[in-house]
């Protein structure tokens, strides 16, 4: 007599945004792109893709300026030379973050100075915010981390009363909102990318977003070795690199753009649906999102109890990956000051600058001030999402957590 199958021996495979199966690129790329080839102009400065580009993002946005860039590290890079910090101001930030929203602050002659997170949504917050804050702090950085917008209202408030110009991480946010405004719209400038794993993608690619004339200004010039295009008498005004994006990327994201909203809405859809399958799990904690945020889901993260589930999210994550689906528990492993190029100031040759010109307090990695970001990453796991996910890889996922944790507390000692 035959058995049937059970259900937890098939695995399903899920779509995945390295290639084509979990990414928006089609037809729609390929005419743009042969458009540009047979034009012979790959040059955003002399083509027409990347400043439909910019036209198309910033309506998106609903705001004025918006300039492309090679990639999202560019983007932020660009942000921080518009604000021009002199050496040794101080930039607060997140410890959870890509390493591309932070080099560039030391690349500007700036101090990254860490502010703590909220360990539920590991979003930097106006109270983790506050005690950061000197006389030399030139900007504030806010990662909406995952797609979830940080706690804006609080932030701009102190911010404002303080003159601190705040630059909007929005990497993994696209069309996020947070009381009803898009995030990349609420601070001086916004960032976005446009990297292989992001939203939307192009390879590689950035934006930089400001409703600010004289920042878009600068912004632009930073992306061009500040060279005055179009300028009466041109000259390259300040130090500054060649961030530009290409008209071959250009074209693909102009085809790309018109596919955001359904990608958005397909995530958030999706993550509705997981939200609900995981409902009363005990241990497990699913994303929270503030009534006056849409988060967009670049990833779904779990908060994983580890005294309540044996073995925690590492051990999550091993019987998930049995099951085909590979998750990252702890995210980026270690909070972004752990790393040596903070540890050992490992910057411009062997002169550590700009580190030298740092207040001690500024470099202050005393675990003690940052619970939040170790706490956050001991629980989190963080879950692959994608648009191209239907309802059975939804419900594939889910039912692959109740019987991986059915599984760790049946075999816990
Ligand atoms: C991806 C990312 C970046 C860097 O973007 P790249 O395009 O990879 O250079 C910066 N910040 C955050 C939060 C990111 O997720």
């Amino acid at each position: 007599m035959s058995h049937p199958q059970p259900a937890e021996t098939k695995t399903l495979r899920l779509p995945s945004d390295q290639e084509t199966s979990g990414r928006t690129l089609g037809e729609e790329e390929l005419a743009l792109l042969a458009q540009v080839i047979h034009s012979g102009t790959l040059t955003s400065t002399k083509g027409t893709f990347v400043k439909a580009l910019e036209r198309g993002f910033a309506e998106l946005l609903g705001l004025e300026h918006v300039s492309a860039c090679s990639s999202g590290t560019s983007a932020l890079h660009t942000a921080i030379a518009a604000i021009d910090p002199e050496p040794g101001d101080e930039i607060v930030t997140s410890p959870i973050t890509d390493m591309g929203a932070l080099a560039p602050i030391l690349y500007q002659g700036a101090i990254p100075v860490f502010a703590d997170v909220d360990p539920h949504t590991c979003n930097v917050m106006a109270a983790t915010i506050e005690p950061c804050l000197s006389a030399r702090t030139r900007a504030i950085v806010v990662t909406h981390l995952f797609g979830n917008p940080c706690d804006m209202g609080p932030i701009m408030a102190l911010a404002r009363a303080r003159n601190i110009p705040v630059i909007e991480d929005c990497a993994q946010a696209f069309l996020a909102r947070h009381d009803g405004a898009p995030v990349g719209t609420i601070g001086a400038l916004g960032c976005f990318s446009l990297q292989q794993g992001k939203h939307i993608t192009t390879g590689e690619g950035g934006l930089v977003s400001t409703g600010d004339p004289a920042l878009a200004r600068r912004a632009f010039l930073f992306i061009n070795k500040a060279w005055g295009y179009g300028d009466p008498q041109p000259d390259h005004y300040f130090l500054a690199l060649n961030c530009r994006m290409s008209e071959l990327q250009g074209a693909v994201a102009v085809a790309q753009l018109p596919k955001l909203e359904w990608i958005v809405r397909k995530r958030i859809e999706l993550a509705a649906q997981m939200t609900a399958a995981l409902a009363g799990l005990v241990g497990i904690e699913t994303p929270w999102v503030d009534p006056k945020n849409v988060h967009t889901y670049w990833k779904y993260c779990l908060r994983v109890d580890g005294g309540v589930v044996p073995g925690g999210a590492v051990g999550l994550a091993r019987l998930l990956a049995e099951r085909g689906i590979s998750s990252a528990p702890r995210y980026i492993q270690k909070p972004a000051f752990m790393c040596e190029v903070f540890q050992k100031q490992r910057t411009f040759g062997r002169s550590r600058f700009p580190f030298t010109l740092a207040r001690p307090e500024a470099l202050d990695y005393n675990h003690d001030r940052f619970r939040g970001a170790f706490e956050a990453l001991d629980r989190i796991l963080v879950l692959p999402w994608n648009e191209r996910y239907t309802e059975e890889h939804v419900s594939y996922i889910a039912t692959s957590i109740h019987q991986a944790l059915a599984q760790l507390r049946r075999t816990a000692p």
